[in-house]
């Protein structure tokens, strides 16, 4: 059942994937300037010069993906544009794993400009959001076209893609739109690391830490994959730089599999699904980590193992959901919508990696995108979760109460039965007065009325004693027909004035019931204290009873 709390909740999850899934227009601006169309080559020793004015010998379209792995030329289509001191501009590209990369420039007045990677691949010209930027040197003539050479390319998700020709000020603003992406992601995982640690230490659920791993893992990624890293250690080859980013989304895939097993509540999943999601909790992380160290040298049977694994991961959420779904998890909807838009992102991105759909910047960036989405939900659903303990421990709390009740009094009288009694009673330091009340010859009122009908009047004895002697004083059963009061010796009871009141209670057929009552007082501080001042009333009480009864006796302690 879904309180109102939850709707809210809901709400406001409901919004934030919104927000999320649907991208700001300003922050188009990180696929900064202009999109330019690319036909390749594959490169079979031809002449630099001769190919970049030719860009009718390219193939522009067949899907660069189809090619496979080797060596390209890759020709951009016609740019048209000048690079001026005022406007410079640049070559905007996306990183893909290729051993070296060259690109040429011409201009329109057949002068070519060229830049041709080191070790480090693309590394130095590297921006956030990895993407590729080239400066195009300011000349008069207008910049004609772009041609790459590529040598050792992958092409997993291409060989020269997302190319697009912007000025370096749409560049600096892309990196400034991306910063704030990824500050603000990495700021809220840093965030919600602490505090779910801090809250696993309360609560002790073990998919908080693993929510926490899966945090941290990202946060890696994030670090790598948006070129940060790039600008921090600038001697690392861009290809390192990829295999880290394998081994941290791979990680994150891990520890996403397992906190999917542990988010729900403690009850046992199928056996196959366990081993299931154990399996894929294992083979997402291992194969990421097989690419990133055998890349160079089977980097697509790698990737493509990485991605089954990972569509593996995806297949598992299903059966677990469904599950969850069958045992009314409280926790399903809150699953759902925080995990809802991470999961079908990572579906588009292995449609992607199995070039069912085209490759795109904001494919690239996904995971960032909707983990930040799913980081915000995933607060509410914490609060969620704290609201449910502490609903829980709200109904233990009136549990425990009802039981300690229970527990204290007489269930036939309501009084306080002697066990409670005495607990209240002894500890007393001031002076007490005790009173013990005995119904006169109860057995033949049980003969008269039969058993119920001496129940019947117990409990209206009782009840007129409670009346007769309200708070503090202590009203007890003390067993049978016996009961007992207790009082501070400064407001004591009178003994007559009390056996007068019980004796107008109406009793069934007008019954004439009397009582008996012996009193003492005295200190009640300890059991030794009860002790005497109980003997001492008992006394007074037999003498009640040897006087005739329907009478009340006081004796002091030390006459007892
Ligand atoms: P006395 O005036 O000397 O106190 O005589 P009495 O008959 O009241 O005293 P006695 O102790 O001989 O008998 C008490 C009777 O109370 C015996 C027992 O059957 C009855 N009794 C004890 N507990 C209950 C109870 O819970 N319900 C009912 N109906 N009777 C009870
Ligand atoms: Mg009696
Ligand atoms: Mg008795």
């Amino acid at each position: 059942m879904v309180s109102a709390l939850s709707r809210r909740l809901l709400c406001i999850a409901f919004a934030a994937l919104l927000a999320c899934i649907v991208p700001p227009a300003h922050a188009q601006a990180g696929v900064a300037g202009q999109p330019l169309g690319t036909c390749l080559l594959v490169d079979r020793g031809q002449r630099m010069d001769e190919l970049i004015r030719h860009p009718e010998r390219f193939d522009c379209t067949t899907p660069q993906h189809r090619f496979g792995s080797g060596d390209f030329w890759a020709i951009t289509t016609s740019i048209d544009r000048r690079s001026t001191f005022a406007e410079p501009l640049a070559l905007r590209f996306a990183s893909l794993w290729q051993d070296s990369l060259a690109i040429h420039l011409l201009y329109a007045d057949g002068t070519v400009r060229s830049w041709q990677s080191d070790q480090r691949g693309i590394s130095p010209l590297l921006q956030l959001g990895a993407i590729g930027q080239l400066s195009v040197p300011v000349r008069d003539p207008a910049l004609v076209r772009a041609l790459f050479h590529v040598k050792g390319a992958a092409n997993l998700r291409g060989i020269a893609s997302g190319v697009r020709i912007a000025t370096e000020r749409e560049g600096g603003r892309a990196n400034l739109v991306l910063a704030a992406l990824y500050t603000f992601f990495a700021g809220m995982a840093a965030a919600l690391i602490v505090y779910n640690l801090a809250l696993w230490c309360a609560m002790r659920h073990r998919f908080q830490l693993h929510y926490c791993m899966l945090l941290a893992a990202l946060l890696g990624y994030t670090f790598t994959s948006s070129g940060a890293f790039a600008w921090v250690a600038p001697m690392l080859a861009n290809n390192d730089r990829l295999r880290f980013n394998y081994v941290f989304i791979g990680l994150a895939g891990g520890a996403a599999a397992l906190f999917t097993r542990s988010f729900f509540e403690d009850q046992p999943m199928p056996r196959w699904l366990d081993r299931a999601s154990q399996i894929a909790a294992m083979a997402v992380p291992f194969s990421a980590m097989a690419a990133a160290l055998l890349g160079a040298v089977h980097l697509r049977i790698a990737d493509l193992l990485y991605t089954l694994a990972f569509g593996g991961l995806l297949a598992i959420v299903i059966p677990t959901l469904w599950g969850a779904w069958q045992r009314r998890s409280n926790f399903l909807w809150l699953f759902a919508v925080a995990w809802s838009a991470p999961i079908l992102l990572a579906a588009v991105r292995i449609s992607a990696a199995l070039n069912f759909v085209p490759w795109n910047f904001w494919i690239d960036n996904s995971t960032i995108l909707s983990m930040g989405m799913e980081a915000l939900v995933s607060s509410l659903a914490v609060a969620y979760r704290i609201k449910f303990l502490r609903d829980e421990r709200d109904a233990a709390l009136t549990r425990e109460i009802i039981a300690r009740n229970l527990a204290d009094i007489d269930p036939l009288t309501g009084l306080l039965n002697r066990r409670a009694f005495l607990q209240r009673a002894i500890g007393r330091s001031e002076q007490q007065q005790l009173l013990l009340i005995d119904i006169d010859h109860f057995k033949r009122v049980n003969e008269t009325l039969g058993h119920d009908g001496g129940d019947e009047v117990l409990r209206l004895f009782a009840a007129a004693l409670r009346n007769a002697a309200p708070d503090p004083v202590l009203v007890a059963r003390m067993g049978g027909e016996e009961f007992a009061l207790v009082t501070p010796a400064a407001q004591r009871i009178e003994a007559d004035a009390l056996l007068a009141t019980l004796r107008k209670v109406r009793m069934p057929f007008d019954l004439t019931i009397t009582a008996s009552i012996g009193t003492c007082s005295g200190s009640l501080a300890t059991d030794l204290d009860w002790k005497a001042l109980y003997r001492c009333a008992d006394c007074a009480l037999f003498e009640a009873k040897a006087a005739g009864r329907d009478r009340a006796r006081a004796l002091r302690l030390d006459a007892a």
